[in-house]
């Protein structure tokens, strides 16, 4: 589904990924690891095509992101790019962006409506069964201030799903969330990724790394330094950065 090929991009001259290559085939999960600073929320946000590459590629289901094909070439898409492009990938942050001044339900239904131009029925229809997912249909009504954090960000996961993204990508959808919190959210995304969702996960945690991952692949400096199934990375590390992550985490 995902392709990339020595996509770099630079920020303030300097070199943040240095040719990165990755393939995210349809049905896996695919956790990152890696340091603060490694270029693990710069890629992501490369494949979401809220940052432009400066060279390299980055296919998505066979499309060029950033690019679109007129009369047989690739012209830069530039202002042309349609939004429901964009809907190829889901992506949920850290810090949960959701409307303050709309219910779980508004939130989930905003961007069906806006974007994939849905009727209002259908929108609450679908919206309902992506927070029922999220196992949040009793809280539909609620507002973000009377939701805590873990549920916050179950709502925003309904909402990127419920767009039907070919891949969801998560970038440390935990780390903002009271410990206590973080399981709720962690078992919501496993439950999502046994459903045969693609994903790519940047994640601390290691533990769930382990449990959700098909590939782990490990990032420092701009680069994937190791990539491997969670057995080979875990209990194999190749490369020094993986050995230390691992000693890290405990
Ligand atoms: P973390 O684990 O802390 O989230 P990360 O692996 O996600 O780190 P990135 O946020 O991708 O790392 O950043 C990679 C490098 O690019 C860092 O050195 C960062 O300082 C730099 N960088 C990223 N975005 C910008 C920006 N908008 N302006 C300046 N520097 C940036
Ligand atoms: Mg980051």
């Amino acid at each position: 589904v995902g392709r990339l090929r020595g996509t770099r991009k630079e920020v303030n001259r300097i070199e943040v990924l240095k040719g990165v290559d990755l393939d995210v085939h349809k049905g896996q999960t695919v956790v990152i690891l890696g340091s603060s600073g490694s270029g693990k929320s710069t890629l992501l946000r490369c494949m979401n095509k809220l940052e432009t590459i400066d060279s390299g590629r980055i296919l998505v289901n066979g499309h060029m992101v950033g690019y679109e094909e007129r009369g047989g070439k690739l012209v830069d898409e530039k202002a042309s790019v349609t939004a429901q492009k964009r809907t190829d990938l889901g992506m949920v942050f850290q810090q949960f962006n959701l409307f303050l001044n709309k219910t779980a339900l508004g939130n989930v239904m905003a961007p069906l409506q806006d974007v994939k131009k849905m009727s209002r029925p259908d929108a609450e229809q679908h919206a309902l069964e992506n927070l029922r997912r999220v196992g949040l249909l009793d809280r539909k009504d609620n507002y973000p201030s009377k939701l805590s954090g873990g549920q916050k960000q179950r709502v925003a996961i309904a909402r990127a799903l419920a767009m039907d993204p070919s891949v969801m990508l998560f970038d440390e959808p935990t780390s903002a969330l009271d410990p206590e919190l973080v399981e709720e959210v962690l078992a919501v995304i496993k439950a999502i990724a046994a459903q045969g969702t693609t994903m790519v996960i940047v994640t601390h945690e290691m533990q769930f790394a382990r449990d959700i991952a098909d590939i782990i692949v490990v990032m420092d400096q701009g680069v994937i330094v190791e990539k491997g199934t969670p057995n080979e990375v875990f209990f194999k590390p190749k490369h020094a950065k993986t050995y230390a992550l691992l000693k890290r985490s405990g």
